[in-house]
């Protein structure tokens, strides 16, 4: 019998869903609702072989998306009741140093991700909402929150501890987080099986490198540095995100630029990376502008590749001996001359791109058969991770 987890990805005007099958893997429908609480928003309800439903609607609230959602389940399928539902997955993005696995939701664990909000302004109380509304849509069901950061909580404390004064750092819980856990322990899970070896021996690098990027370095199955930080703000380049700065930067901008702190925020995170560099936070758009020769875009490619290098460079000093280097998300599975650039001159490191098979397509192997360290494009699924986390906890049988 066929069993599924409807997984949901709740932003603060958004809704995204997919209803998963757990032993396939496959997706039995997915949607996205998006401007919700706005005067003009859309949704739309895909099943795979039949004809996407798309609706411009007033979606006034998260409760109202959900009864869209299971009206058109009702209209256009899947049944859900035919989908065997095991339970309901939430992405939920800051976990803090409380959350190190999925966990089922009840009042104290809802109360908990909303004492977490502060660390993730704005992120947590929208997976909140998501959360609330669905526990109320879907009565009766399990729900089963599964974080962003608990996959990072293994790393130790000399890699996730800031040289900041100690006493203000416990006050307000700084220290690295580390984001995008799901997709990394996926992608390294899957790593290990396409070596063909154990987790527990294999050591790797994931990078993953989407509209927010991050690289973590995995020994045995386990997170031991990443690159972003307390916030999703630090590390590699982004699409609109700057990464790494000198946090004097930041004080710059307010004493002498005068900017608030508000503006300095939007500024790093939303008018940085390709697009404060390029005018753009496409990489397909920043590419074609660097094939046309539009000297910024060359340089903002060459930026995005210095920074992959270092961190790479590091995490095999962290690692010491590394196995496999794994791309994934929407650069990583899609964008062969990124790759390329950012291990370009590693051979003496043991890191060797096949340049054909790095322009080939899908899941495979990319690097030369002389290459000490393997390196893979492994395309993330972070649905159906979660979809697997929530089966585990609440129907364990159906995963073994
Ligand atoms: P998100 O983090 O929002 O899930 P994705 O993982 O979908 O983002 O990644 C989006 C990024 O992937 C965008 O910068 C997009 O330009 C890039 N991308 C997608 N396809 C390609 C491609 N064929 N070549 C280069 N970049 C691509």
């Amino acid at each position: 019998m066929t069993a599924s987890v409807f997984v949901i990805n709740a932003g603060s005007s958004s809704l995204k869903y997919q209803l998963v099958e757990v032993a396939s893997g496959e997706a039995l429908a997915s949607g996205l609702i998006e401007r919700i609480g706005e005067t003009t928003g859309v949704a739309t309800h895909e099943v795979p072989g039949r004809e996407d439903v798309t609706e411009h609607r007033v979606i006034s609230d998260h409760e109202h998306a959900f009864g869209w959602v299971l009206q058109q389940f009702d209209r256009h399928g899947p049944d859900l009741d035919g989908a065997n539902l095991l339970g309901i997955g939430h992405r939920v993005v800051q976990g803090g140093a409380r959350f190190d696995r999925a966990v089922r939701i009840d009042d104290d664990v809802a109360q908990q991700i909303d004492d977490l909000a502060p660390l993730a302004p704005l992120h947590n109380p929208a997976n909140l909402q998501g959360i609330r509304s669905a526990r109320a849509t879907f009565a009766g069901y399990p729900h089963v929150a599964v974080f962003d950061t608990a996959f990072h909580l293994t790393i130790p404390p000399a890699a996730h501890r800031y040289a900041i004064d100690a006493t203000v750092a416990a006050e307000h819980r700084i220290r690295k987080y580390g984001f995008h856990g799901t997709s990394h322990q996926y992608v390294s899970r899957r790593m290990a099986a396409l070596l063909g070896r154990p987790l527990e021996e294999v050591n790797s690098i994931v990078l993953h490198l989407g509209n927010g990027a991050s690289a973590t370095a995995v020994r045995g199955g386990r997170s031991v540095e990443t690159s972003m930080g307390m916030t999703p703000l630090a590390g590699l380049v982004m699409g609109t995100r700057s990464g790494d700065i000198d946090p004097g930067v930041i004080f710059h901008l307010h004493r002498v630029a005068g900017m608030s702190v508000d503006e300095i925020d939007t500024l790093l995170n939303k008018r940085s990376g390709l697009l404060g560099m390029t005018g753009t936070g496409d990489m397909r758009d920043v590419q074609q502008a660097a094939d046309a020769g539009i000297e910024r875009a060359v340089e903002a490619l060459e930026i995005v590749a210095h920074r992959l290098r270092g961190t790479v460079g590091a995490y095999l000093a962290h690692l010491g001996r590394t196995d496999a280097i794994a791309f994934t998300a929407g650069i990583g599975e899609n964008a062969a001359a990124v790759r390329a650039a950012a291990l370009e001159g590693l051979e003496g490191l043991g890191i060797v791109i096949d340049a054909e098979r790095n322009a080939g397509r899908g899941e495979r192997r990319i690097s030369a058969d002389g290459s000490a360290i393997e390196v893979w494009v492994v395309p993330t699924n972070e649905e159906l991770e979660i979809a697997r986390q929530v089966a585990a906890l609440v129907a364990p049988s159906v995963v073994e």
